[in-house]
């Protein structure tokens, strides 16, 4: 049987990809590999937002030649962003490349791989599914089946995006939005959620410009007929909540301030599924910068709205996304961004130096903030958002919360000390790491904690006496390597977003 290995650059859409080319290989007939070293196929999902991205992908493809060399039928795939952005380019520039295929057409890779197998010649797929967009579903394991689905998943709503932000290259590498049936993603859901799933993350460009293909969504509570940035997200939202009541958690990913209307805002402040953080890429503080980055809101607009969500929901936090040196920015629109951060408070901030990209309207403007000057741009907002964040993860010490237990804790493994040492994540995200709970068996399980201190960025706990005494004790040989959790895959470069 022919053996794969994936390799992940990018952003959990990717992360999601590669799960689903894993399982589109796998029904075909091939088996992972331990190793690349050991694979017949090997395949790079590539990420391009931002140019370092995109040269990864180029010097990995340089460095495989050598492995390509070693047997002539080994096999080479570039998939992802980058595939489709270059298409045919790609097998023209590196030689070493047989296979590039697109975001949509990964169901395609099992029969473009049998054609090269039978001597087909390197090919280029990349065609956007607009007629009947497909959306790859995961088969979770069956209820009775061992090991049971990870506690946390992945379930894509929409694709594409049709917004225009001059900065960015995803409405050219993931096409127009598309939007999947309310039906599906609950029925998804629901099988997760009866394999074991506690906590789901509802994945899209633009997560909440969602909108049912069907019409099958209720108008929700408090949404305007007249406001042209409502959608059916929160719709979305309430029917999932209502469907699926063994969810612990509905998380989303990546949302647009746009679409933070008031229907939404009174999900989250309605719906106890929804946990107490969200992530609001702002991208600048100033509003000179906004309109030309084609942002579609003001400063003003985007603090409203968060304003009005941490108010409907009292101790909500906000995390963000921030572009430093787009095109013309000065000083004091810095100033500007910097004084947002403060201002909104943001207790996690995923910063990025601007980048040229191709496609994009902001390649007419000039890149004229020097490299340094962003660097050092990046550095004083990294300063300010980990003051906020430590000042945070502080104040919690001594407080109680509400843990998903994700796995055992990756930095110290099982086995030391205190015996295995657990991780997972408030229902505000913070990361939590449980001490002495070794014993238990808390994989999937929502414990109560005390949060006995704050490390630089994570918690470090312990059980509540109530939650221990509830916790189901380790079965004996069934060790925590019987234990299922999130398939391991080598992701290479999570670059947020
Ligand atoms: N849906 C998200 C949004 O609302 O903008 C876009 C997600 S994008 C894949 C992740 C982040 O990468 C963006 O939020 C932005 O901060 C950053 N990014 C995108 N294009 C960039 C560029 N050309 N240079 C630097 N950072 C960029």
């Amino acid at each position: 049987m022919p053996r794969y290995s994936i390799t992940t650059f990018g952003c959990q859409m990717n992360v999601h990809d590669s799960e689903r080319m894993h399982d589109v290989l796998r029904c075909a007939g091939y088996t992972e590999a331990g190793s690349a070293d050991e694979a017949d196929v090997l395949v790079l999902n590539t990420c391009s937002v931002r140019e370092k991205a995109e040269q990864k992908l180029r010097s990995e493809v340089g460095r495989l030649a050598r492995w390509k060399r070693e047997r002539a039928d080994r096999v080479l795939v570039v998939a992802g962003c980058v595939a489709q952005q270059e298409g045919e380019r790609l097998l023209k520039q590196m030689r070493a490349i047989d296979v590039v295929v697109g975001p949509d057409n990964i169901p395609e890779l099992p029969g473009l791989l049998g054609d090269l197998a039978i001597g087909g010649l390197p090919i280029a797929r990349t065609v956007f599914d607009l007629d009947a967009p497909r959306f790859l579903v995961a088969s979770p394991p069956s209820p009775s089946s061992s090991p049971r689905a990870a506690p946390t998943a992945f379930v894509t709503v929409m694709k594409g995006c049709d917004e225009r932000c001059s900065f960015c290259i995803v409405p050219h590498t993931r096409g127009p939005e598309r939007y999947r049936p309310s039906d599906e993603i609950v029925a998804e859901i629901a099988a997760l959620v009866a394999a074991g799933t506690r906590e789901v993350t509802l994945l899209g460009q633009t997560v909440n410009s969602y909108r049912d293909p069907l019409g099958a969504l209720p108008r929700a509570p408090g949404a305007s007929a007249d406001d042209p940035d409502e959608s059916e997200f929160a719709a979305l939202l309430r029917r999932v909540a209502a469907d699926v009541p063994g969810l612990a958690r509905l998380r989303y990913t990546s949302p647009h301030p746009r679409h933070l209307t008031p229907s939404l805002v009174l999900a989250h402040a309605e719906l106890p599924v929804l946990p107490r953080h969200v992530h609001m890429p702002v991208q600048s503080g100033s509003d000179r910068v906004l309109r030309r980055m084609i942002r579609r809101y003001t400063r003003a607009e985007y603090v409203a709205r968060t304003r009005a969500l941490v108010e409907a929901v009292p101790g909500l936090t906000l995390s963000t996304d921030i572009i430093v040196g787009f095109p013309g920015e000065t000083e004091d629109d810095f100033a500007a961004t910097l004084s947002l951060v403060r201002e909104v408070g943001f207790k996690g901030l995923f910063g990025f130096k601007y980048s040229r990209r191709p496609h994009t309207p902001a390649l007419k403007l000039p890149d004229d903030v020097p490299e340094g000057v962003k660097g050092e741009r990046l550095a004083r907002l990294f300063e300010e958002s980990e003051a906020l964040l430590a000042a945070h993860l502080s104040a919690l010490v001594g407080t109680t919360q509400q843990v998903l237990v994700e796995g055992r804790d990756k930095e110290r493994g099982h086995g030391g000390a205190g015996g295995a040492l657990w991780s997972g994540r408030t229902g505000r995200h913070e990361i939590a790491h449980i001490d002495g709970a070794g014993e238990l068996d808390l994989l999937g399980e929502v414990v109560e904690v005390s949060i006995t201190r704050a490390n630089k960025h994570s918690l470090q706990a312990e059980l509540t006496e109530a939650a221990r005494a509830a916790a189901r004790p380790r079965q004996r040989g069934g060790g925590l390597d019987a234990r299922p959790g999130r398939r391991s895959l080598p992701v290479v470069a999570a670059e947020g977003g």
